[in-house]
């Protein structure tokens, strides 16, 4: 659940990018940007899933309605923040961190939302032919520790080693993710096995706060989670919002390119999001099953499709796929639109997807 500065950095980008319009944010944990005219609301929040977190009305709620709706968005945020959680335990709760703690134990009794999130990624698993895999806990554990390192001690930074990603892989067995949807349970079947649901939380904690507000009856409303968005309804207008997706060489200051979007979610990995370098190389975050080594099909890849759960869940999958693989996967779910940048540059985006592209003077 960790994040670099440079990956919030980007998250506040793109926030600002999309709410150009919308004041500034401070330093405090919860605080209202100064609405101008008809001009957005927003809240921001610090503490979940280890980003920043924002929450926009575009509608003109009263401040009263718009107060209660965020309040219980970053309640929802919180509640599965804290299931989410590999590296800490709350009090009255039983979270990810207590079931890696005890794989290979008994089975112990969840909350049924974290029961349902674990069918979802199991699901997720299917989908993607097990290229997004929520059981990967013991393979990225060190990939994790060898990013720790390089950050405290750059100078001795180094990868794991072959033998023990190898080994590591031998525990990561979906079916090792044991789940008792009568009795609300969940056993993690293997001691050195462990769940990480970095690939795909904080696009499911988005969608369910999406689903929130729109059985409030929210329309204009806008969540960005950590570089999640997702768009509730339409402007009152119906222009919709323009974002940007930033170019991934992040050498330089300009944009891949503008979208406009509704309704819908947008989720966007990268390998500039979080990496380390060893000898003038760079590691990021994302591992390919197949070489257990970060994968290196693209440099950046972004996924628009209405529900932001399956968008995060297929922006690490897609990743790991080749561009027809991934092409043919998105085409078979349908609603699924993909802009894929190669490490040259070079971008390939579905038909929807390119319909959505904004010429660079449009707003
Ligand atoms: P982010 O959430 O950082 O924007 P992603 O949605 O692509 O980016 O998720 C990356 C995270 O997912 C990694 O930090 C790691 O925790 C986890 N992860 C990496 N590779 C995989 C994989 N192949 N399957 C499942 N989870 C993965
Ligand atoms: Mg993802």
């Amino acid at each position: 659940m960790r994040q670099s500065k440079r990956s919030w950095a980007c998250v506040l980008l793109l926030a600002l990018l999309l709410l150009s319009a919308c004041a500034g944010q401070g330093e405090s944990k919860e605080e209202t940007s100064v609405p101008q005219a008809v001009e957005p609301v927003g809240k921001v929040y610090y503490a979940y899933f280890d980003t920043v977190s924002y929450v926009y009305d575009y509608a003109g709620d009263s401040a009263e309605r718009f107060d209660d709706r965020s309040a219980e968005v970053s309640h929802i945020l919180e509640e599965y923040h804290q299931l989410f959680d590999i590296y800490h335990e709350y009090s009255g709760v039983v979270n990810l961190c207590t079931l890696n703690k005890n794989a290979g134990g008994e089975a112990l009794e969840v909350d049924p939302r974290l029961v349902e999130f674990l069918v979802y990624a199991k699901d997720m698993y299917t989908l993607t032919d097990g290229e997004m895999n929520v059981m990967l806990g013991a393979v990225l554990r060190l990939w994790h520790d060898c990013r720790e390192n390089a950050a405290e001690d750059p100078a001795n930074a180094a990868i794991p080693g072959e033998e023990a990603l190898r080994e590591a892989y031998t525990h990561t067995g979906i079916e090792l993710l044991e789940i008792d949807t009568e009795r609300n349970t969940v056993r993690i079947a293997d001691p050195e096995a462990s769940i990480d649901v970095g690939a795909l939380g904080k696009g499911y904690a988005t969608e369910r706060a999406a689903e929130y507000l729109e059985q409030d009856g929210a329309a204009g409303y806008v969540l960005n989670i950590g570089g999640n968005i997702r768009c509730i309804g339409d402007r009152p207008d119906g222009s919709g919002w323009v974002t940007a997706i930033q170019d991934p060489d992040n050498s330089s200051d300009s944009f891949a390119c503008r979208i406009r979007i509704r309704d819908t979610a947008c989720v966007t990995s990268g390998v500039y999001e979080r990496y380390f370098t060893v000898n003038g190389q760079r590691y990021h975050h994302i591992i390919d099953r197949d070489t257990l080594l970060p994968a290196a099909y693209f440099a950046s890849l972004t996924v628009i499709t209405r529900d932001s759960a399956l968008a995060d869940a297929l922006s690490t999958a897609l990743f790991c796929m080749p561009l027809e693989e991934g092409m043919q996967l998105a085409e078979t779910i349908g609603g699924v639109e993909v802009l894929w940048i190669f490490p040259d540059g070079e971008q390939y985006s579905t038909p929807g997807f390119a319909a959505l592209i904004q010429e660079q003077d449009t707003n």
